[in-house]
């Protein structure tokens, strides 16, 4: 049954019914089953210790950041005391984060001889863009890492300035209070934004190209497979994680291609605790405004919750802590527009049923003006694979 189905019929069930299902739910490439009567999506059995090298030698895996905050490097100490054994397996021939390879040293490589990179963050510049063909070429299998390198992220919400990279610089380097006081102090004739190439006696010097539009990885490259999550949880990486072990030990062949891995065939409610009884959306919260309950459904609270259109596999760690989701997994696969998913299942809660009118046009409006930042709240995360993709500015006639 569907989260609308179930919204219709609330007035027939039972306040506290569990979900068994949503309007998002599909079948997913390769989902993990949940144990019968639990909403927890497991994570995968490691086993006790990696036996070794592989008989095959090991794999080569690195590990690359593009338009990227660092949490999704830093989520991979999720493995925790695995993180110490991965080198059983694999030798780790790129982690700008934590290592000192140059990209001389891929350049260097035989085409395909990679095993699999791991790729985070958005493509924003020229650098992200030449750093992620290179390592296609050079990598058998690639992952898109993370929330940014699936969707774009926080990233790609640059897309959404009318004025693109030259707008964001110069607002950044000329109108945020600190910079400007800056250039008012030193540059007071010429203020400084960064040129990508610049003539100095010794030659020239180059920065990469900030592009107007933030893409996806698999914008720019053919990608594999899809972790999402900003960051991955560890449950998710534990999946991950259990489908390179399986191949590199005992030959079970990889999922199929573009698989998006550690998650489940349903939506994130699903695997939410919280006991939901649809109730009529009247007022919008943040959670800091109100005491939330905590075993109440946060909708049923009045707090915006992208759990009815975002694919399971986090175990529900925001809503669990008292925090609504904010989509980081992404849609589930019969959600073609994320935020638009979302803002459908919430306008399915406003009180404009026919027999019960409390609520008009106007009303509906006065409430969700309260939402400050409508695209930014829908499509934290996945404006690059968002229809809209970008603010575009017509050109007057
Ligand atoms: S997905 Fe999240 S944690 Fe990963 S790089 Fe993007 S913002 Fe950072
Ligand atoms: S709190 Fe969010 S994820 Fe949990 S049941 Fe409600 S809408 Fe779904
Ligand atoms: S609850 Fe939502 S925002 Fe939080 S980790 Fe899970 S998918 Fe991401």
């Amino acid at each position: 049954m569907g989260f609308f189905d179930k919204f219709k019929k609330k007035k027939d069930a039972a306040p506290a019914e569990k979900a068994e299902g949503c309007c998002c739910a599909q079948k997913a490439a390769a989902p993990a089953a949940a144990p019968a009567g639990s909403n927890v999506f497991p994570a995968a059995d490691l086993g006790e210790v990696f036996p070794g090298a592989p008989k095959n030698g090991k794999i080569k895996l690195a590990i690359y950041w593009a338009a990227a905050c660092g949490g999704c490097d830093v989520s991979l100490l999720d493995t925790n005391e695995r993180i110490l054994t991965i080198g059983e397996f694999a030798d780790i021939v790129m982690w700008p984060i934590a290592t000192d390879g140059k990209e001389k040293d891929i350049e260097a490589m035989d085409d395909g001889s990679i095993t699999v990179p791991l790729i985070s963050g958005a493509v924003r510049n020229s650098e992200n863009e030449h750093m992620v063909k290179l390592l296609r070429k050079k990598s058998a299998i690639v992952v898109a890492y993370g929330s940014c390198a699936m969707f774009g992220g926080s990233p790609a919400l640059a897309n959404l300035v009318p004025g693109g990279a030259d707008e964001i610089l110069d607002y950044v380097y000329r109108k945020v209070p600190s910079t400007a006081a800056f250039q008012e102090k030193y540059h007071a004739d010429c203020a400084v934004v960064p040129k990508s190439t610049i003539q100095v006696p010794e030659g020239t010097l180059t920065l990469p190209v900030v592009y107007d539009t933030v893409k996806t990885l698999d914008q720019i490259i053919d990608v594999d497979y899809y972790l999402p999550g900003c960051p991955p949880q560890q449950e998710s990486i534990t999946h991950l994680l259990k489908a390179v072990v399986d191949f590199v030990y005992n030959d079970v062949a990889l999922p199929p291609k573009g698989t998006e891995i550690g998650v489940t065939d349903k939506c994130l409610c699903d695997e939410c605790p919280r006991t939901k009884e649809y109730a009529r959306i009247t007022k919008i919260y943040e959670p800091y405004q109100v005491n939330v309950d905590p075993n109440k459904c946060l909708m049923d609270q009045g707090i915006l919750c992208l759990g009815p259109a975002t694919v399971g596999g986090c175990n529900a760690k925001c809503t669990k802590a008292g925090q609504p989701c904010r989509g980081c997994y992404g849609p589930t696969k019969l959600v073609q527009e994320h935020g638009a998913s979302a803002l459908t299942a919430i306008a399915s809660l406003f009180p404009v049923l026919d027999e019960d009118p409390t609520c008009d046009e106007q009303k509906i409006i006065e409430i969700m003006s309260t939402v400050k930042d409508p695209l930014g709240y829908f499509y934290a995360y996945t404006v690059g694979k968002s229809l809209i993709k970008r603010t575009v500015t017509e050109e007057k006639a």
